[in-house]
């Protein structure tokens, strides 16, 4: 039958909580888990979206650069010697002819010019000449004069300054310093479009012979400074000069403002070289590059993230017929203003790079290997954001989940407790008939006997008092029932008055003599003489009394010892109930106060008794602003105390 209850509990507890509960955490996840592939999509949609907007903003800029460069081109007469570009990122603009790159400050008109006019036959013959005299005769003064030869028929400017230098020279040789210098100055003067084979102004070489005379520092240094602030492409040999001068200034610096000058001068032209260095290297690796060279063929012009020197190259078909236009632009300059844009609009925090090995979002066939990447919790990556919403979504569930467990657990306690009351209930029901059964019977087989009258005086005696004895034991319970319903009700009245607890003490004892003899028991009473009357109504204390001793003869099993005891303990009158019987175990000392409740012993089960006694002493107690206690142990006999306090006075 129990486990009949038990199992239906089960089933109920399954159908009305754990089911809808694991419904509704199937249904959350299924909610989350779809919630997250949404927001996954839209994520990626966003993601495309703001790739293309990248690729549309990166091609429109680098076509508007384009455009302007190439018109620029045109109005310089398709000169590529400027570094003056029209956008900041710039740093080269070339051209790719028959499939190879054109270095810029190859492209000189000027300096093609003065290298021709130096190889003009007359004046050729004559420095050569002075060249011969010079180095295999070791005859200077005809070096000299075959100079100044050269210098004299010299018909264009370049010409002049290079006799010039060569006087310059081989004066210094001859020791003539002031005719060198002279020399040597004029040439430092001469503009620099006057150059050598190796596109080296011939200025530059007058300025180291000078420097080395040990001679015109400053003058020098304010040229080179001048050269490197004009916007032209040098060549490689014309840069390292520079430096060498450069050098040999800061070796022989003193003054401040020179030491200045050449550190910002040296600055310049670090980055100067730095730069013709990378385009060197571009040329070198130009065909290497996933680009085509020949744009013609190409519907628009690729893009491709150089990491000589981390520029974005493109080659993109020219004005010119025979030449395409190669572009080189700071990519990080770039990829920074369209980061700006990117984030000003739907799209966030983006990076642009070539890795192969990352995962980013290829940005398009026009710009090959590059790869836009997405800042974490932002549009393209699982972000932050996600996680606190997951955490959130869980927590809910586990709180409505708890919550429902949490009410089971109550409803469950309570249909636990409905039902032990109503099986206590039906128990007490039956416990009562039963003790009323038991003085009723008695009562009536004496009294039968006695109208007999067939027995002996002195057995009459002893039924007469038998009777009176089981209508006392009949109206103490019926007393106990009654109280218990009026305590129920809250009509219950205690009327206090001034009494002398040995007195009731006594009395209870009186009252309780003959079953105590019929049974055998053996009671000790023991009441301390010097109390003071207490405030008190006498039938309670003594209806209290009463119980306690009527309990311990029940539960004395084979013992017949009891002892009642009355004294003072501090500012308390105590009254003590001591039997050497069954006990009471620990727990059960929690309960045995409770309405009904009887101890759940195997012996217990054979003792009559409707669990309201224990239940109306504590409340008796408790109306004379006292307690009870209890002091027991199973097997060692029990100590019920009513402890009542004494007024001030009395103390
Ligand atoms: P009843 O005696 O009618 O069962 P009580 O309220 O008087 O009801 O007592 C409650 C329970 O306390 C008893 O069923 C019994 O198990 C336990 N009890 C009371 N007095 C004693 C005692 N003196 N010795 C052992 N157990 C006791």
């Amino acid at each position: 039958m129990a486990s009949f209850a038990h199992r239906r509990q089960v089933f109920l507890f399954l159908v009305a909580v754990v089911l809808p509960c694991t419904v509704l955490v199937a249904l959350g996840v299924f909610i989350v888990n779809q919630e997250h592939e949404l927001s996954e999509r839209r994520r990626a949609d966003e993601r495309r979206l703001t790739t293309r907007q990248i690729r549309q903003e990166l091609s429109a800029r680098l076509s508007s650069i384009c455009a302007n460069e190439e018109i620029r081109l045109q109005s310089e007469g398709g000169s590529l010697v400027s570094t003056q570009y029209t956008h900041p990122a710039v740093v080269v603009v070339s051209r790719v002819r028959n499939g190879s790159f054109v270095l810029p400050w190859e492209q000189n008109p000027d300096t093609d010019l003065a290298l021709r006019s130096l190889s003009l036959e007359s004046y050729a013959e004559r420095i050569a000449e002075g060249e011969r005299a010079e180095f295999v005769g070791g005859d200077a003064s005809a070096a000299v004069t075959a100079y100044e030869r050269a210098l004299e028929s010299a018909s264009y400017p370049a010409q002049q300054s290079y006799a010039r230098l060569l006087l310059g020279r081989v004066s210094l040789k001859q020791g003539h310093n002031r005719a060198a210098r002279r020399y040597l100055n004029t040439v430092l003067g001469s503009p620099s479009d006057r150059t050598d084979e190796f596109g080296v102004a011939l200025w530059s070489y007058a300025a180291s012979r000078l420097l080395e005379a040990g001679d015109s520092q400053t003058d020098v240094l304010d040229r080179v400074a001048a050269e490197l602030d004009s916007a032209r492409w040098f060549s490689p040999g014309q840069l390292y000069l520079f430096r060498d001068l450069v050098d040999t200034v800061t070796a022989e610096a003193t003054d401040s403002a020179i030491v200045d000058q050449v550190r910002e001068v040296s600055l310049n032209l670090a980055d100067r070289i730095t730069t013709t260095e990378h385009t060197i290297a571009l040329g070198r690796e130009l065909a290497g590059l996933p680009i085509s060279l020949d744009p013609a063929s190409a519907t628009q012009t690729t893009w491709v993230l150089w990491d000589g020197a981390d520029w974005l190259v493109g080659v993109s078909s020219s004005v010119e017929e025979v030449a395409a236009g190669l572009f080189a632009v700071r990519a990080q300059e770039i990829f920074a203003s369209l980061e700006a844009v990117a984030a000003t609009g739907t799209a966030t925090a983006a990076t642009l790079d070539a890795n192969p090995n990352s995962d980013g979002e290829l940005l398009g066939a026009e710009f090959p290997g590059l790869r836009v990447h997405f800042a974490a919790g932002v549009p393209g990556t699982v972000g932050e954001s996600w996680n606190l919403r997951r955490l959130f979504y869980l927590a809910v569930i586990l709180l409505v989940v708890s919550v429902t467990l949490f009410g089971a657990y109550l409803q469950m306690r309570d249909v636990r407790r409905e039902l032990a009351t109503a099986e206590m209930r039906s128990r007490f029901v039956s416990s009562v008939s039963h003790e009323l059964k038991t003085p009723l019977t008695a009562i009536r087989m004496f009294a039968e006997t006695l109208r007999l009258r067939s027995t002996k005086p002195e057995t009459q005696a002893e039924y007469l008092d038998t009777i009176v004895s089981e209508s006392e034991r009949l109206s103490r319970l019926l007393n106990n029932v009654l109280d218990i319903a009026k305590i129920e009700r809250g009509a219950k009245v205690y009327r206090r008055e001034p009494q002398a607890l040995g007195e009731i003490v006594q009395a209870s004892a009186r009252a309780m003599q003959y079953p105590l003899e019929q049974k055998q028991f053996n009671l000790r009473v023991n009441i301390k003489d010097g109390l003071p009357p207490v405030n008190v109504d006498r039938d309670a204390i003594e209806q209290a009394i009463l119980n306690l001793l009527a309990n311990a003869m029940k539960y004395s099993g084979d013992s017949s010892d009891i002892h009642l005891t009355l004294e003072k303990a501090g500012r308390e009158a105590v009254v003590e109930v001591a039997d050497r019987g069954v006990g009471v175990s620990a727990e059960e000392q929690r309960r045995i106060f409770e309405q009904f409740y009887r101890a759940k012993t195997e012996e217990n089960q054979h003792i009559p008794g409707t669990g309201l006694g224990l239940t109306l002493v504590d409340h008796i107690a408790k109306a004379h602003d006292g307690y009870v206690t209890v002091e027991s142990a199973l097997g060692e006999g029990s100590k019920f105390a009513i402890h009542l306090p004494l007024e001030e006075s009395e103390f």
